[in-house]
């Protein structure tokens, strides 16, 4: 190799980068800890069924192609499985990338996006990259979205509503007649992005589906992923299913071929073994009752849940607590000076998280 005298890499950089980037929250990732048991990132504990993986592996041996651009199969597939046209669905890398989309599709700079907080950790950074302005509204004493203040926060600025039911981290719901009370009341012309990425966890009946909430209003956009019950998470696909005007502009701003071809196989043959995943859900609500019971029992404040993780309201112990159960070899996600998310996962893994939760003092 021949050398030259100075890289430009080496060189004093004089690129402006956006100055407003040194204030964004980066995202969090759960740690992987070797010889841990991770449950800091709501996955599922178990790998793909034999279907999915075969689907997984029939799409790699055609690679060298570009994926379908539309997901059209994938589409048509969840249109028959929700009794929506294809118009009003648009499929994306995770729905996350959704999250980014929606604030760069409805918003100009300056323009507001309401959430809760704390809440779901990409709606503050896909609203900062997209240069719209975050308005977030605590959540309520019992650690649920507070819907009027929600209301009260909403002005002639306000393009988009993030509602995340259930909420991450805390797992609280909003129930069907304080959402459509709140939907009566938003302004027809703001789009209300209800997040439903745990949907598949829900027990409590009085739980709106917000597919059907949005066969009756027009302002309202639904988020699912394949990455939580359906067990996707590596592979990045979500959808969307909204008015279609917004699902039109959705993909004005979609990266170019994002959702790979993997990952739109694996989504269709997973919907094909829906029964046997959404099996696997019942498990982990099963498991959730007995976890959430566990550590009432050994004296934590657990807020009711109905997504497949806990909330501890830890406040100012929160690290000493992620500290402790990583000393007893768990992993948990940690939200300095608010509280601990903790993923339900199989029972013996969940037995080692409940036996370090009674070990804390
Ligand atoms: C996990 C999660 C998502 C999306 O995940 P993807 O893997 O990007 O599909 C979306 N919203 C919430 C609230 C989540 O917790």
């Amino acid at each position: 190799m021949s050398s030259t005298p100075q890289s430009p890499a080496n060189q004093q950089a004089e690129l402006h980068t956006r100055a407003d980037l040194a204030s964004l929250p980066a995202y969090v990732a759960g740690r992987t800890v070797p010889g841990a048991v991770k449950l800091a990132s709501n996955e599922t504990p178990h790998g793909p069924l034999p279907s999915v993986a075969q689907a997984i592996a029939d799409a790699a041996a055609e690679v060298n192609r570009y994926p379908d651009m539309v997901s059209t199969a994938l589409t048509e597939r969840l249109s028959a499985e929700l009794d929506v046209p294809t118009e009003r669905i648009t499929v994306g890398c995770g729905s996350v990338a959704l999250c980014q989309q929606l604030v760069q599709a409805m918003c100009a700079p300056g323009e507001e996006v309401v959430y809760a907080w704390r809440s779901f950790e990409a709606y503050p950074i896909a609203t900062q990259i997209a240069n719209a302005a975050a308005v977030p509204v605590p959540l309520d004493e019992t650690h649920a979205h507070d819907l009027d203040a929600m209301l009260a926060a909403i002005t002639p600025a306000t393009r988009l509503v993030f509602v995340c039911n259930p909420n991450n981290p805390t797992g609280t719901v909003v129930r069907r007649e304080a959402l459509t009370r709140f939907l009566d009341a938003v302004p027809p012309n703001v789009l209300v992005v209800l997040d439903e990425a745990y949907r598949e966890f829900v027990a409590d009946p009085d739980v709106p589906d917000g597919i059907e909430l949005g066969r009756r209003y027009p302002n309202v956009l639904v988020l699912r992923t394949f990455s939580k019950a359906y067990g996707l998470a590596g592979l990045r696909v979500g959808y969307g299913v909204g008015p279609a005007d917004v699902i039109t502009a959705l993909r004005k701003v979609y990266v170019p071929f994002s959702t790979n071809a993997l990952a739109q196989r694996a989504a269709i043959a997973s919907l094909d073994a829906s029964d046997e995943l959404l099996e696997r859900c019942s498990a982990i609500v099963a498991e959730r009752t007995r976890v959430a019971d566990g550590l009432r029992d050994a004296g934590f404040e657990v807020p009711e849940t109905q997504a497949n993780f806990v909330w501890l309201p830890l406040g100012e112990r929160t690290l000493e607590f992620t500290e402790h159960a990583l000393e007893h070899k768990v992993v948990v996600r940690g939200f300095a000076g608010d509280g601990v998310r903790v993923t339900i996962s199989a029972p013996e893994e969940n037995d080692l998280f409940l036996a370090a939760a009674r070990a804390f003092r």
